[in-house]
């Protein structure tokens, strides 16, 4: 196969890796190269052969963003439904009473798939954890859109229900968890081996109140074996914490550093209720302590939780511990730049306190400290021999000017609007805003079809047989034609 060097020339602003100071740097008026799926110049003026040129003038080169948390295979068929559900007797939380109600059949998982995936390369993003349960096809999927994915087959040994919207039962099944480890294994495999290269794995116990010991290190044994980290939904929700302090009198940070799972190989869904929570009451304890000695990191998702008054405690303050924070999109939009900019604004309405986050912080949240998170030393940077995972923004969009401070301008003015074009392994996936590895116009269709036809069914799967139209009423009371 013929590789080919391609040169965007002459930068306005490039992001680019300063490997001696060991941070981002912008550089002005520089060149970026790559050959085949790698960079090869990030910097300067390139002076090789090239087959290709790309224009730089008007656009700055970022290295391409990290999603360390979605469920995209059922989370786009939730708009319009799920955005200000939380169950009043549940911690305010949607997990028990209502997400489950609205999942759509896993037929129209690929589609569903098809549009986080289409919203996450729009906003910059070319690498994300996609926790989802296994089917049949979905490496495949994720390869022919381009991205770069890391495959999170979930699997547990028990499910939750509610019966009456204030208590959640769990049921236990441990063989079935066992095979549904075995199971995801295979996922993992093929993922690892998948002809495109651009694919990785995570294994993905999924909850920490759902999963027996045995289990969870069962896991952290094949994932050293196969040296890939673990991520499990944990210190979620406060239904958990008190579930997990009811069982076993100890919190679910310290129970997890009970039977051995904390470590940096190891990333929270989360790890929002620390037993120091302002929405707890458990002084006597420092999961804050145990988290950062350990090197455990967090998966942060400040948008899900908001909508439900629920955050991070918060993203500076574990940052200046040393505890690594990714940023993920968790449920829609799959908007990575809307994400960033609520984690860095949530943390400063947290802490009270406007220097609470940073925008580098945030921008080392979902490139380099991502990346470690995953133990990839080949993405997150633009410097020589890394990936050529980027994005190219416009820097002449109304919503960046002025372009003083670009990663400001784009953070917290432009958002998605502005990234123009994505690349990610050398290969241009994002033309002038538009997807070109998906079809989203059918995909939004399908997942439109499939919402439909779960709404039919929510009163089957409601504890107390409500429609879907009395859990998750319009907006607006509707007038029929003629009224
Ligand atoms: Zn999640």
């Amino acid at each position: 196969m013929e590789v080919k060097t391609v040169v965007v020339r002459g930068l306005d602003v490039l992001v680019a890796w300063d490997e001696a100071a060991q941070e981002h740097v912008y550089h002005h008026g520089a060149d970026l190269a790559l050959r085949g799926h790698l960079i090869v110049q990030a910097g300067g003026r390139y002076e090789g052969p090239c087959d290709e040129t790309v224009d730089g003038r008007g656009l700055m080169a970022m290295p391409g963003l990290i999603n360390m948390h979605s469920h995209p295979s059922s989370e786009p068929g939730n708009r319009g439904l799920l955005e200000e559900l939380g169950s009043a007797k549940l911690g305010q939380s949607s997990l028990y009473e209502y997400m489950p109600v609205f999942r759509a059949d896993i037929s129209s998982a690929p589609y569903a798939n098809q549009v986080a995936v289409s919203e996450m390369l729009k906003s910059g993003v070319t690498t994300y954890v996609d926790m989802s349960l296994p089917r049949p096809g979905w490496a495949d999927t994720v390869a022919a859109t381009g991205i770069r994915g890391i495959l999170g087959p979930m699997f547990r040994s028990a499910s939750w229900a509610t019966r009456n919207g204030h208590s959640v039962e769990y049921t236990w099944d441990e063989a079935a968890g066992e095979r549904a480890f075995e199971a995801s294994l295979d996922v993992v495999k093929s993922a690892l081996a998948h002809e495109s290269g651009r694919l990785g794995a995570m294994l993905c116990p999924s909850q920490v109140d759902t999963c027996t010991p045995a289990l969870l290190q069962a896991a952290q044994a094949e994932g050293r074996k196969l040296g890939i980290p673990l991520q499990v939904h944990a210190a979620q929700s406060v239904v958990e914490f008190q579930e997990m302090t009811r069982r076993h009198g100890r919190t679910p940070i310290e129970w997890l550093d009970d039977i051995g799972l904390l470590d940096e190989h190891l990333v929270l869904g989360h790890g929002i209720f620390l037993n120091d929570h302002p929405s707890l009451f458990w002084p006597q304890a420092d999961d804050f302590a145990l988290l950062a000695r350990s090197g455990t990191g967090v998966a942060h998702c400040p948008t899900v939780f908001a909508r439900r008054g629920i955050s991070l405690n918060y993203l500076g303050r574990y940052q200046q511990a040393g505890i690594p924070v990714g940023i993920g999109t968790d449920t829609f939009p799959h908007n990575m730049l809307d994400e960033m900019r609520l984690a860095s604004y949530l943390a400063r309405v947290v802490a009270r306190n406007f220097k609470a986050s940073s925008t580098e912080g945030v921008l080392d949240a979902v490139t380099t400290t991502a990346a470690r998170m995953l133990g990839r030393d080949d993405i997150g940077r633009l410097a020589p021999g890394f990936k050529a995972d980027f994005s190219l923004i416009d820097l002449r969009h109304a919503y960046m000017r002025p372009a003083r401070e670009p990663l400001r301008s784009l953070l917290y003015s432009a958002g998605d609007r502005a990234v123009r074009d994505v690349y990610v392994d050398g290969r241009q996936v994002v033309r002038n805003g538009e997807v070109l590895t998906i079809d989203v116009e059918r995909a939004l269709h399908e997942v439109e079809q499939a919402q439909l036809s779960t709404l039919s069914r929510v009163h089957l799967n409601d504890h107390a047989g409500r429609s879907a139209e009395t859990l998750s009423p319009k907006v607006l009371r509707t007038l029929e034609a003629g009224a």
